[in-house]
């Protein structure tokens, strides 16, 4: 298990950099732009992926000491259990997971040392990528996704394979909501409220103070009132369309008024 989540981490992210450096028209299209972009990133790629990769590296460490110390996870995994049952924990996890992360996410915001001394180096993305999705100071990972994921497989009594299941959908849904894509480009983007524009316009100036919650579901910002609704403040997917067409256009209105194509001196 310990093994898949940072294998899914980086495919998937591997995935989405790709495309951004392809830029096909195909996938263009369903980027999430800001109307009004904001500030610019403060942090260098390969700072944010040295970081990442630190991140991960503690992880491991941790999660394999889990596994060694409690012996009984192996008898759990062991024991048969109806696709109901697995399917029902899988649920409550998502479920202990997406609470864990609103009040831990939430305190690291209200709270300004701890928003200045950790969640302040997450926020150095002011445009998110797939990857920077893991760029968090290392105290914050391990309050937020190591110690989560301790809290997710005990209170919601997971057995390995569940477990396996939850912590990879979970990698998975954070890289997605940071990948800055949507339609066909972005699968889960409208299965779930909590999504890739949702989590942009807490990544903004605008919505700092808000959408706290992550990864899959909204119901903690509605119920204590940090709900901003993006709408309207992302390019939609038939605007980009047509910007895409409008550059077109013009480029080759450019090259039928250069001789042979060749550029004017
Ligand atoms: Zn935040
Ligand atoms: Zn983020």
């Amino acid at each position: 298990m310990i093994f898949y989540q940072p294998l899914a981490y980086w495919l998937v992210a591997g995935f989405y950099d790709v495309l951004d450096h392809l830029q096909l028209p195909l996938t263009e299209k369903y980027k999430v732009v800001r109307r009004d972009p904001g500030r610019g990133n403060t942090v260098t790629r390969r700072q944010v992926i040295m970081r990442v990769l630190l991140q991960q590296f503690i992880q491991f460490v941790i999660n394999l000491l889990v596994f060694i110390l409690d012996s009984e996870s192996c008898t759990r995994c062991a024991e048969p259990a109806s696709f109901l049952h697995r399917a029902s924990r899988f649920v409550l996890g998502l479920y202990v997971m997406d609470t864990w992360q609103y009040w831990i996410h939430r305190l690291v915001h209200v709270n300004t040392f701890l928003y200045k001394h950790l969640h302040s180096v997450h926020h150095t993305l002011m445009i998110p990528y797939a990857y920077g999705a893991l760029y968090n100071s290392v105290l914050e990972g391990l309050l937020l996704d190591t110690l989560g994921g301790v809290v997710t497989l005990y209170v919601a009594g997971l057995d390995c394979q569940t477990a396996t299941a939850v912590f990879t959908f979970g990698m998975y849904k954070t890289v997605i909501d940071h990948c800055n894509y949507r339609g066909w480009v972005n699968p889960l983007h409208s299965l779930f409220p909590n999504c890739a524009q949702y989590h942009d316009i807490h990544h903004d100036i605008r919505g700092i103070k808000a959408n706290f919650s992550q990864p899959f579901f909204t119901h903690w910002d509605w119920i204590m009132g940090t709900f901003l609704d993006y709408n309207g403040m992302h390019y939609s997917v038939e605007e980009l369309d047509q910007q895409q067409k409008d550059k077109a256009k013009l480029k080759a209105e450019a090259r039928a008024a250069t001789p042979n194509g060749k550029k004017r001196q």
